[in-house]
């Protein structure tokens, strides 16, 4: 089996791992609420998208 001959500094690990980290999340606001949502999703607050309603907004935030 393959054995590294040396360790693995700490420095060159974190410099290796510096690209690990994930993408941050995208969000845009809605056109009709406001509210934050994820871009190309239905809202989920007052259920619009594209401009019109396409389902009834959920109970407990009406
Ligand atoms: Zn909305």
């Amino acid at each position: 089996m393959a054995v590294p001959k040396k360790k693995t500094s700490q420095s060159r690990r974190n410099m290796r791992r510096a690209h690990d980290a994930l993408p941050k999340s995208s969000y845009v606001e809605c056109s009709n609420c406001g509210e934050v949502k994820r871009p190309h999703h239905l809202c989920t607050a007052c259920g619009h998208y594209d401009g019109r309603e396409v389902v009834a907004p959920r109970a407990e935030s009406a």
